[in-house]
């Protein structure tokens, strides 16, 4: 088994608060990405659950029970860390089996996990090599195999991948996606990378500065991000942020430059200052709609990521097909009407978004 909650942990080193106050129930056999910019506090929140960083606040359980004060040995978690951490004069059956003799592991007990881990890994050839006869992404499964050979509650990865380049790194996110589906273990994740977090975990954790920006599915917080934070995280390209103020039925950018909107897609009353988020996938070329002045034309191969302004705002559009603009051409596009996301104060206050990949129809 292996369920973890998070009771308003904080974390502060000496006077500065780096956490503050996160709260998490993950069920047993669940994927976890934790994700945010560099600093927002991942890796610390990562730490605590393995027991590497002090608790200054709130409770961590695994299974049921408090763990605050448990040693990272009796913890029954196994981490993965982005420097692999191999003993570099140990092969690597030494290497995987060196935590379980710190548990007490009998010698042939120990032989036969080890094997077993390394027949799931791949790893049986290169049982007897040491660290540096292999390559990067070798290490980075033995590494792997040191955490899985003990059979723990609960896998903790701090960006495993980031030392990889971009082939292998596709290639083993696969490998860890596959290892869970067979193993079931409840994984926490860490990454900076929302495409990462996005393609391996059932539910995100979107962080900044310390604070539970928003949980949910991928496809959740892509089609409802509840802050303009996560819709400018999550989604490439990223989502357009267009600022203005309402006026009637139309939106007055900064410039002057007017945006009527499609019918209904304001709620009634709405005043003041608004942001309206748009998909690049979802400004599409129209008969009328909005000046969108060509800046970067980027063909991307299936589609062409075109940047540009609307109105002196910066902003992107994703073409379909082949028939490219160039820089200086003034297009017009207009908005998918159900693909409008508002914010007013940061947060969202539009509902009715509709999921914005209905399938076929
Ligand atoms: P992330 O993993 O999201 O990049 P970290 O958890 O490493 O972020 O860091 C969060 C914040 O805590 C940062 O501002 C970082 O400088 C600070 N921090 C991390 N570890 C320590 C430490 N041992 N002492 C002081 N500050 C730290
Ligand atoms: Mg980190």
């Amino acid at each position: 088994m292996g369920t973890l909650t998070l009771q308003h942990v904080t974390k502060a080193f000496g006077t500065m608060p780096v956490l503050h106050g996160i709260s998490l129930d993950v069920a047993d056999g669940e994927f976890i990405a934790l994700v945010g910019p560099s600093g927002c506090g991942k890796s610390t929140l990562l730490r605590m659950i393995a027991g590497l960083e002090r608790v200054t606040g709130g409770t961590i359980l695994l299974d049921g029970r408090i763990i605050n004060e448990v040693a990272p040995k009796d913890r029954d978690v196994a981490m993965v860390f982005q420097s692999y951490a191999l003993y570099p004069h140990m092969t690597v059956r030494e290497n995987m089996g060196f935590a379980l003799r710190m548990a007490g592991v009998a010698r042939a007990a120990a032989r036969v996990q080890i094997d077993r881990t390394a027949d799931i890994l791949g790893l049986g050839p290169l049982l007897d090599r040491k660290p540096k006869e292999l390559s990067g992404g070798q290490m980075q499964r033995v590494a792997m195999g040191r955490a899985i050979v003990r059979d723990p509650a609960l896998f903790l990865f701090d960006e495993p991948l980031s030392n990889l380049d971009a082939a292998l790194r596709t290639r083993v996110r696969g490998e860890i996606k596959a290892l869970h589906a067979r193993l079931q273990t409840t994984t926490i994740y860490v990454t900076h990378d929302q495409v990462e977090a996005m393609t391996l975990a059932d539910r995100l954790v979107v962080m900044r500065d310390g604070h539970v920006e928003q949980i949910g599915t991928p496809l959740d917080l892509f089609d409802h991000p509840a802050t303009t934070f996560v819709a400018g995280f999550i989604g490439t390209p990223a989502m357009n942020l267009l600022e203005g103020v309402v006026e009637g039925t139309e939106i007055r950018l900064s410039s002057g430059l007017f945006l009527p909107l499609p019918a209904g897609s304001l709620p009634p009353g709405l005043q003041g200052p608004i942001i309206l988020g748009i998909r690049p996938g979802q400004l599409q070329r129209a008969e009328t709609g909005w000046p969108f002045v060509v800046t970067t034309v980027e063909p991307m191969g299936q589609e062409t990521h075109v940047g540009g302004t609307i109105g002196g705002c910066e902003a992107a559009i994703a073409l379909q097909g082949r028939s490219f603009p160039k820089p200086g051409d003034v297009l017009t596009v207009a908005p998918d009407p159900a693909a409008l996301h508002l914010f007013a104060g940061g947060k969202r206050i539009n509902t009715s978004t509709q999921p914005t990949n209905r399938g076929p129809s």
